[in-house]
């Protein structure tokens, strides 16, 4: 029987409107919510009333507001615009009971994808293109018989998938189905509910819940977890959110003249330290997690939130499954009126032991500053880049070598730092590159793109790769392809065949990391202790041991990285030894290319080394 609750402290009276249909029309029934207690109202209807369409509507003393299923709203009409009233259960596909988080990995690694870059290529060989199900299929093959999809994930080994937002939102019309459409929908509209134009039928709200749960069912099974990219910080549009129309005043932060703050840039923010809006965030992933067996939460300019509501969070994700991860952005996008102490930032990370950020510094060391694209990084040879990547390298925390560098500190222990080069946000890697640098040669773009993972892969953090990079991916040069064509954003699969040792380089990158916990040491002081930079020179470079702790495992008693940036070769000196290299430039393997007695490393100019002592 269903039982409608709402939350509107200021509100005069609220109705209920319930409807046959998910848009236009008349209601068929009204009916008044009763006083519950503590701003919110409820109604209890005594009869069956799956297959209806409702919606709320407030009167506040300044008058009605418009109609909204409300923020808790778990099923919806095509667009999202009334709630729909549908059997929860009877959505979850075969074998949905038996679904369980696949064990979690000691060295997790990231790869953030949006459902229709990874799969609407026709070189995809995806029959489901841009929607939830293409990442349940196995078995497709680019024209060259590569893998591509979910076999492409198992294949390059990473360990979560990150969904760009896959909650409801509001910038594509569902009911538009057949023409192409992108956006990465950083716009929210329903929190609690798939969007719509990613399922196969946007009509029936069943649908989007049902094909939501068995791409999650496929990607456990083949031993991924799943992450949610969650965007609370703000809204579509305050008019017409689900928030402002059910309670109006209470969601939003707002300057002390009244307006609206805005440091998500995109028009409003929340206000996360109102116990509704903590409220709804906590019990939103909470949901996710429950409802949808989800792994993992991406707080999106996590820095909009207060420290008591990303702690709250992550105490009731916690108490689900203490292996759900949170990271976010350690940043808001604009000034906020959130007191900086308060700012679930990256400087306040300390705060937050249980909750990851990502490490800016690495980003900008290798590939050159946020704002000024023109201008290179490490990787092209900018030796004042050097202290950023090893900040990089050393997971954010404390290290008695890079004591008094700029960029400082802030993570407290190493996995608190995500690892990356890049993301959606921004240029891809190679479009970064080719940037700063027009006359690139590709081999150089794969070069260097190796060059990059390998500081990524062999980080003491957690390593966060997206989409395509592997295939040396380009987007054409736009920046914030947010709402850019299909020809701009997708992935094409051909480069697998054209950028094949890339693949294999990065392949094995990923599974030399997983094989061997050194290069995730649990404590800050475990990396102070056992990871020390080593002499380059005047070259361009970074070169780091690592000594493995008896404790982890480790068949290795102690790795060598280099990362040359240089356009000489190095010639690293060493304690005479025997050292085994596993990757040199492209030539790769896991079991080691071949082991050598000496003490001179040799790495050539734009390249990656690892070599290691074997117990
Ligand atoms: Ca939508």
């Amino acid at each position: 029987m269903p039982k409608f609750t709402l939350y509107s402290p200021n509100a005069r009276s609220v109705e209920l409107r319930l409807y046959r249909e998910a848009q236009g029309g008349a209601p068929e029934h009204r009916y008044n919510l009763e006083v519950a207690g503590n701003g919110w109202w409820r109604l209890h209807l005594y009869c069956d009333l799956t297959g209806w369409y409702y919606t709320y509507r407030v009167q506040n003393p300044d008058g009605w507001q418009r109609e909204t299923p409300g923020p808790w709203a778990t099923a919806v009409g095509i667009n999202g615009a009334r709630g729909a009233i549908i059997d929860l259960e009877a959505t979850n596909p075969e074998g949905w009971e038996a679904d369980r988080r696949p064990p979690l990995c000691a060295s997790p690694i990231i790869y953030e994808l949006h459902h229709r870059d990874f799969s609407i290529s026709h070189t995809s060989g995806i029959h489901h293109k841009g929607r939830y199900l293409a990442l349940t299929e196995s078995g497709t093959r680019t024209a060259d018989n590569l893998a591509t999809g979910i076999d492409h994930l198992t294949e390059l080994g990473i360990t979560h998938v990150q969904l760009l937002p896959s909650f409801d939102f509001s910038s594509i019309d569902e009911t538009e189905a057949r023409v192409p459409h992108y956006n990465w929908g950083y716009d929210p509209q329903n929190y609690n509910v798939p969007e719509g134009s990613y399922a196969t039928d946007a009509v029936n709200p069943s649908v989007r819940i049902r094909e939501f749960k068995m791409m999650v069912a496929a990607l456990h099974k083949a031993g991924i977890r799943v992450v949610l990219d969650v965007v609370y910080n703000h809204v579509a549009s305050v008019a017409a959110s689900p928030l402002e129309c059910a309670a109006p005043g209470i969601y939003f932060r707002r300057w002390p003249d009244g307006t609206l703050a805005n440091g998500s840039g995109c028009g409003n923010e929340t206000a996360s330290e109102h116990e509704a809006m903590r409220q709804l965030i906590v019990e939103s992933v909470a949901y996710w997690a429950e409802e949808y067996h989800i792994d993992g939460f991406r707080f999106d300019l996590m820095a909009l939130h207060d420290i008591a509501t990303m702690k709250a969070v992550s105490r009731r994700l916690h108490a689900i499954d203490p292996t759900i991860c949170v990271y976010g952005e350690g940043w808001a996008a604009a000034p906020s009126p959130l007191p900086a102490r308060q700012a679930a930032s990256k400087a306040n990370m300390a705060k937050l032991p249980a909750i990851a950020a990502f490490g800016d510094e690495l980003r900008d060391g290798l590939r050159g500053p946020f704002a000024d694209d023109k201008l290179g990084g490490f990787l092209l040879g900018n030796a004042q880049a050097i202290s950023a990547v090893k900040r990089g390298i050393v997971g954010a925390t404390n290290h008695p070598q890079l004591a008094d560098i700029h960029p400082p500190h802030w993570a407290k222990r190493p996995a608190q730092m995500l690892s990356y080069v890049s993301c959606h946000d921004d240029l891809c890697l190679y479009d970064r590159l080719l940037s700063a640098s027009p006359t690139l040669s590709t081999d150089e773009a794969e070069r260097l793109s190796l060059l990059a993972h390998t500081a990524v892969l062999t980080a003491q953090a957690t390593p966060f790769i997206f989409s395509g990079e592997e295939l040396l991916r380009s987007k054409r040069g736009v920046r914030n392809s947010y709402n850019s064509s299909d020809m701009i954003n997708a992935i094409d699969w051909r480069g697998k065949s054209l950028h094949y040792q890339l693949f294999t380089a990065l392949r094995r990158l990923i599974h030399l990391r997983r094989q061997h916990p050194l290069f995730q040491l649990p404590t800050a002081k475990a990396v102070a202790a056992r990871l020390r930079f080593l002499d380059v020179g005047n070259h361009v470079a970074v070169a780091f041991t690592i000594d493995a702790p008896p404790s982890i495992g480790d068949s290795w008693k102690q790795a060598v990285v280099v990362l040359n940036a240089d356009e000489r070769p190095l010639h690293l000196a060493l304690p005479l030894n025997y050292y085994t290299l596993y990757l040199k430039s492209f030539q790769s393997s896991l079991s080691g290319l071949t082991t050598l007695h000496t003490d001179t490393l040799e790495v050539p100019p734009h390249s990656p080394l690892i070599a290691a002592v074997v117990s």
